[in-house]
């Protein structure tokens, strides 16, 4: 008789449950219970496992790119020898390297300073972001800017915003593996060439796409992440705040470890 598997225990069982249902908060589900905000101590070891793999990840580089990051270089030769974000523009040209580009009307590659210190990373295009070629430009783009502008004192031309994946995914259902796959390696780029000090991953599926963690956002937020040795602050998707205003507090929070990892002022803190 073979070996029986030892069952998960209550810890185990129920921070899957937390993670489940706030996978499901976070799409968008109405009707879920105010208590699958996970932020009990059975939250910690999912967490936790997350931050191991992270380090992992950042560990194995020996420069500052990880090995999943190398892979993914590998995958387009000359990639790396890109020397700016013109460049890199242009090395993805009219692009084809996945299905989503008979799609698109326009390539959303990224805006703002080609040298910030801060970095904002999205899912994807949305429609209006599609119609104008430039990330966060609709509803959810414009509480972005008051995020940058009023919650943290900045302007949009002092940050830089691109998304994971630069093309529209139709009736903006989320990117396929392939997709990511394919396109992830510009972001990676990007980060690269602009050098920000920080990183803020807006959303569920930026996170995880930057991190490779299965872990939700609500999980995630609010705790410094290391990517290829760039720290990265994850927080909600402006979309989600859009539709769950109350969590807009957290989001202050969040961005104040950022102001304060910067040496930044924080808005209304300095008798301003
Ligand atoms: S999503 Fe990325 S990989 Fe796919 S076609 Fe657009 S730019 Fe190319």
């Amino acid at each position: 008789m073979g070996e029986s598997k030892p069952l998960p225990d209550r810890a185990t069982i129920t921070a899957t449950l937390i993670d489940y249902v706030a996978q499901l908060r976070e799409e968008g589900m109405d009707g879920l219970p105010p208590s699958a905000r996970p932020s009990s101590a059975a939250a910690a070891p999912a967490v936790e496992q997350s931050r191991r793999v992270v380090n992992a990840a950042s560990d194995s580089s020996a420069a500052s790119r990880s090995a999943p990051a190398r892979e993914m270089f590998s995958k387009y030769p000359g990639l790396e020898k890109t020397e700016s974000l013109e460049a890199l523009r242009e090395f993805i040209g009219d692009c084809r390297r996945c299905k989503l580009w008979g799609l698109r009307k326009n390539l959303v590659f990224g805006v703002g300073d080609p040298h910030a210190e801060l970095m904002f990373i999205g899912e994807g295009p949305g429609a209006d972001e599609d119609a104008r070629g430039e990330p966060f430009v609709g509803r959810a783009g414009q509480l972005l800017t008051d995020i940058i502008e009023r919650g943290m004192g900045m302007t949009r031309a002092q940050v830089y915003i691109c998304n994971v994946i630069k093309c529209r995914p139709p009736e903006n259902r989320n990117p396929e593996p392939d997709e990511v796959a394919a396109c992830e390696p510009f972001m990676m780029r990007q980060i690269e060439l602009v050098k920000p000090r920080v990183i803020v991953g807006l959303g569920t599926f930026a996170v995880q796409a930057v991190l490779k963690v299965k872990t939700p956002i609500s999980r995630l937020r609010g705790n410094w992440q290391d990517v290829n040795g760039v720290r990265m602050m994850p927080t909600f998707h402006p979309a989600y705040l859009l539709r769950n205003p109350a969590d807009k507090r957290l989001v202050w929070q969040d961005v104040q470890q950022v102001l304060k990892e910067l040496g930044r002022p924080i808005p209304g803190r300095s008798g301003a």
